[in-house]
């Protein structure tokens, strides 16, 4: 068991739910938490579908990756995507992993992801490729599968909230588990949206200057309980 906050938990399983719900994960991705009495240790669910995750699913972590108390669940290959994110970035309080379907395209051409409109705003910050080429060598398997393919590509993250890994997914952090599910959620719609902008403006689109993004992100700051409260309602139900 954890002695982290009941309510800590409780938001990790309905952001799991939210996640599989507003379709940025589906049977692969996850959701882990800083924990809320020691910065060195997080939370994330053993190795499941996220839409199916409970209280009694969420594990605690040490920064090296190492579940504290399995209890026979097992955890997520690539659980060292948070652990040395969470050991990189002091700041860092979530993170979201997934394969987002819309995301994936910008990962392998020369567009970058850039905010289209203001609630990817975040995506202001820069948004970075992981090449795990050049980490991992010609022939991995994608997976970040070890601590040292986990602090290449969390070096890779830089001040951004989000960064793409090239031929897999994207990873998103936040200061909270309820921001980190907002700007994943906005990160795939802002994606969904840009290629259409890209498709019908043959290329040419107009996008937030960097200015505009900054006082989007401090505004939007403020609105984030708002969408979580009804994706949250929405996802629970749906997972009665
Ligand atoms: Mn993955």
């Amino acid at each position: 068991m954890t002695n982290a906050d009941p309510a800590l938990i409780d938001d990790l399983v309905a952001a799991n739910r939210i996640l599989y719900d507003q379709g940025v994960v589906d049977g692969f991705g996850h959701v882990s938490g800083r924990h809320d009495q020691n910065p060195e240790r997080f939370l994330l669910a053993r190795s499941m579908a996220p839409g199916l995750v409970t209280a009694a699913d969420i594990m605690e972590f040490d920064l090296a990756g190492d579940p504290i108390d399995p209890q026979g669940r097992t955890p997520y290959l690539e659980r060292f995507i948070h652990s040395e994110i969470y050991k990189a970035y002091p700041a860092v309080q979530a993170v979201v992993h997934s394969h987002s379907p819309a995301v994936i395209p910008f990962g392998v051409v020369g567009t970058p992801l850039k905010p289209i409109y203001h609630m990817g705003s975040f995506l202001g910050l820069g948004v970075p490729v992981f090449e795990i080429r050049e980490a991992g060598g010609p022939a991995t398997d994608m997976l970040i599968r070890s601590p040292e393919l986990g602090e290449a590509l969390a070096k890779s993250l830089g001040s951004s909230a989000v960064a793409l890994l090239r031929g897999h997914g994207n990873v998103v952090v936040g200061a909270s588990v309820q921001e980190v599910v907002f700007r994943a959620v906005y990160t795939e719609i802002n994606a969904r949206l840009q290629a259409e902008a890209l498709r019908i403006g043959q290329g040419q689109v107009v996008f937030l200057s960097d200015a505009e993004a900054m006082a989007s992100m401090t505004t939007n700051q403020g609105q984030i309980t708002r969408p979580w409260e009804l994706w949250k309602a929405k996802a629970l139900a749906a997972g009665k």
